[in-house]
């Protein structure tokens, strides 16, 4: 049974204080002999948005899966009958939802985790799949607040990330359900839509309907829960479901990397959002200064004002989609060429781009090694960067197999450990769990302040921006027609820039100091707009 199962799990991997006894009776699935192992699972609440916030690989679809109906949960041995289930779950609020599903009384509706996989499936134009999909009579009302209306005689196949995240999002709230799952539902948007998503996501709960999501984007994450549950455990061998917390205690708990009521910790370090020095102009050793630069595609035209660069900065860029923010970093990496303006220096530059390319048939080690086969043995690399990002684990798998997370951890890597004076990183945040987002960004940090080097960083993610962070780019104008970076700014200037211009307010949590975005209208977010501090830096 789970007993033994619990005992041979490699639990050392993380430090658990006290193992709890009554795991067993939680043991909720298990694919089999010495295969992933499934404890406890998220509640489900008509009117309530349940927040999961935890690692890839530790059982959140399979959980789903349950809740769906999909699986019968196994309770660990070779169940495959509901009543067992529901005698499971007596007096778990679980109880009644599992007789529900049972009667057959529950329709689940899936947002799936990789919408890139929709065109594979799907074919036609948008608004055929749309309107077939409004059970609910919403049409209208879900096309306008999600901003489909431009695309809505597109064929699906020539849908961009964000847009086809955006369908899969409406498709799913068009449906007559009891139950909704958004597995991630922020990829490939920017901060607004993330908001917007949110908020959409928000007002189905309002009416009733139960809602589970899974979301990396912890700004996003605390915006629409009501409750939420911590993961924790070991990727790929067992999950956890914590009992349910308040949204900002659960997340608060979660950077800690201790639970409280579980006594549990699953991570050595504490994130936390002390205020870093708030770099001057003038100050610190120049790298470079770079000259104004122009990119004109004819539909689209960038430009970009000059700025300055120092030794040893991670400088953020932020702004929304299609406003040229992946165009600049490609003419400073001198993949793209500048309409007007040169970058004719003789910096080094590592690169990594937003859509990473795979053509390499042999392993990772392989890969890596032929890019910098030092740094791969390098203790301080190892310590900082390649174990925190779970590299070695990866080592002997082929590049061309990889799952578009590990795939992304191994395209960071290869950019870091190359030898160069600047870095660039485009969106290193796609497909990654909070646990990986908030490595890469203390990798990053860590390597430019030991070595002396640069990173920028397109990023849409709130609190890694502001983790990473010590000056920002922003890019300002119109999505898809023309856009225009300014040059380089402190934090609190540059924050309330990007923020003015999308409209949301941000305060911080004064146990963590993470940033926490303000429900719109709320007394918070009318005083800080009125006095134009839509970002608190300290
Ligand atoms: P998450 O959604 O948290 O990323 P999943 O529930 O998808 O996690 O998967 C948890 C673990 O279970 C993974 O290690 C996965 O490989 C494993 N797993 C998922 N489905 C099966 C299956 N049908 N048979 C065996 N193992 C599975
Ligand atoms: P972001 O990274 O901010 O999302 P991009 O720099 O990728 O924005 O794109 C900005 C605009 O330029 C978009 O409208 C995009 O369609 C257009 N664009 C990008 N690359 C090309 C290209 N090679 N030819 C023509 N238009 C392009
Ligand atoms: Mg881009």
């Amino acid at each position: 049974g789970c007993g033994i199962c619990v005992h041979k799990c490699p639990f050392n991997a993380i430090t658990i204080v006290n193992l709890p006894e009554e795991l067993e009776e939680g043991c909720v699935h298990r694919y089999g002999i010495n295969a992933f192992v499934l404890y406890r699972l998220p509640v489900v609440k008509d009117g309530m948005v349940v927040g999961i916030l935890g690692p890839n690989g530790t059982g959140k679809t399979t959980a789903v899966k349950a809740l769906s109906g999909q699986i019968v949960p196994n309770l660990c041995g070779d169940n495959e009958d509901w009543d067992n289930v529901i005698r499971a779950f007596r007096g778990n609020e679980l109880q009644n939802y599992f007789e529900r599903l049972k009667r057959g009384e529950i329709r689940p509706v899936v947002k799936p985790q990789y919408v890139d996989l929709i065109p594979k499936a799907v074919r036609g134009k948008v608004r055929d799949l749309l309107k077939k999909a409004d059970e609910a009579g919403k049409f209208d009302e879900v096309v306008k607040e999600l901003e489909l209306e431009n695309i809505l005689d597109r064929e699906i196949k020539q849908l961009s990330g964000g847009e086809l995240q955006r369908v899969a999002i409406a498709a799913a709230m068009l449906r007559e359900a009891h139950f909704y799952f958004f597995d991630e539902p922020s990829s490939y948007l920017d901060i607004r839509q993330r908001l917007r998503v949110a908020r959409i996501i928000r007002k189905l709960a309002d009416s009733g309907k139960a809602v589970l999501t899974v979301e990396h984007d912890l700004a996003i994450l605390d915006y629409m829960s009501d409750i939420i549950h911590v993961v924790y455990g070991k990727p790929g061998a067992y999950g956890i479901f914590s009992q349910p917390k308040s949204t900002r205690n659960g997340i608060n708990e979660f950077l800690r990397g201790y639970l409280r009521d579980e006594n549990v910790r699953f991570r050595p370090y504490e994130v936390s959002f002390t205020k870093k020095s708030e770099r001057k102009s003038q100050e610190g050793e120049i790298l470079v200064e770079y000259p104004r630069l122009v990119k004109d595609y004819g539909a689209f035209r960038l430009e970009a004002e000059g700025g300055t660069l120092y030794v040893g900065e991670v400088v953020g860029i932020v702004g929304p989609n299609g406003i040229g923010k992946t165009t600049f970093v490609k003419m400073l990496a001198g993949v793209e060429k500048p309409t007007e303006g040169e970058v004719d220096w003789t910096l080094t530059v590592s690169y990594k781009p937003q859509y990473i390319k795979v053509d390499y048939e042999g392993t990772v080690f392989d890969l890596l090694s032929k890019i910098n086969a030092g740094k791969l043995m390098n203790s301080f690399y190892k310590t900082e960067l390649l174990n925190p990002l779970g590299i070695p684990d990866l080592y002997d798998k082929k590049v061309n197999e990889l799952s578009g997370g590990e795939l992304q951890r191994v395209a960071i890597t290869a950019c870091l450990i190359r030898d160069a004076d600047l870095y660039l990183l485009d969106e290193p945040s796609a497909h990654l769990d909070v646990e990986q987002r908030l490595a890469v960004s203390k990798a990053i940090r860590s390597l430019m302040a030991k070595n002396e080097k640069t990173a920028l960083i397109v990023e849409h993610d709130v609190m890694m921006v502001d983790y990473l962070s010590d000056r920002l780019i922003v890019f300002e104008g119109e999505p898809g027609k023309s856009g225009r970076a300014l040059q380089p700014m402190g934090m609190r200037e540059g924050m309330n820039r990007f923020l003015a211009s999308v409209g949301i307010t941000f305060r911080r949590d004064p146990d963590t100091g993470r940033p926490r975005a303000n429900k719109e209208g709320s007394v918070k977010d009318r005083e800080q707009k009125e006095r134009g501090e839509y970002y608190y830096v300290s």
